[in-house]
């Protein structure tokens, strides 16, 4: 069994749904979310990687393409699970439907991939991707600030959920194409003015890597305040 299908497995306790969000077929046993065979489709993400973006897409000198053509502004990025189907339907269940179960799931394999590869040399400061604020009060809340929270938890490392401020309502990205999603998020966020910054090692989480876009021009702003490494977790990635 991957540690990924045991700490999947862990999440026994939980009592809802009857039936599989991703096939539909209903939940037996132990079954939590996703039935086995949905959940038997959860993978770990590759583990060929560029060294600093973490894509499987690795060419001449383990540098993808996007960390030769974007220059990535933080200093490393992993992410966890592959972003297919289940994943997707996961994930969106976690956006929209306010589970915070899943959310408990999701983190304890985030944990758990932190925990095996060790990553990050050294945290100070987890922070998030912010919803802006007229989405979250429709959404009700933040996931990937749920996330950090129980990641920052675990590890006893500081979680500051306001370090960024979305600057403007960005359009949603999903709908974009890979220049429209840099030119959208370019100047999208902004850092809190009395934050300590300077010398200090972030860890950006955030719940999927698509572009990469959005991580990196929330990385950006931290580097221009002088942090020292800005590191990144995505649950899922594209
Ligand atoms: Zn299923
Ligand atoms: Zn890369």
């Amino acid at each position: 069994m991957t540690l990924l299908k045991k700490a999947f497995s862990k999440t026994v306790d939980v009592l809802f749904p009857k039936i599989c969000y991703s096939c539909g077929e209903r939940l037996i046993g132990n079954e939590s979310f996703v039935c086995s065979s949905c959940s038997a489709k959860i993978e770990p993400y590759y583990e060929s990687i560029c060294r600093v973006c973490g894509s499987f897409d690795v060419q001449a000198k383990a540098i993808c393409r996007f960390c030769n053509e974007n220059r990535a502004h933080f200093d490393k990025c992993r992410s966890v699970i592959q972003y297919n189907e289940v994943a997707r339907v996961l994930i969106h269940e976690l956006k929209y439907n306010e589970k915070t179960k899943i959310a408990d799931m999701l983190a304890n394999i985030a944990i758990e991939y932190i925990e095996n590869t060790k990553p990050y040399r050294s945290v100070d400061c987890v922070v998030n991707i912010p919803l802006h604020a007229v989405k979250r009060r429709s959404r009700g809340y933040n996931q990937a600030e749920f996330l950090a929270a129980r990641i920052a938890d675990h590890f006893a490392w500081k979680h500051n959920p306001s370090l960024f401020k979305k600057a403007l309502p960005t359009a949603s990205q999903t709908s974009l194409s890979s220049e429209e999603r840099k030119t959208n998020v370019a100047n999208a966020f902004s850092v809190d003015s009395k934050a300590n910054i300077k010398d200090h090692n972030f860890l950006i989480i955030d719940d999927v890597f698509t572009t990469g876009a959005t991580v990196n021009a929330a990385s950006g702003e931290l580097k221009k305040r002088n942090a020292d490494k800005v590191y990144v977790l995505t649950i899922a990635r594209a």
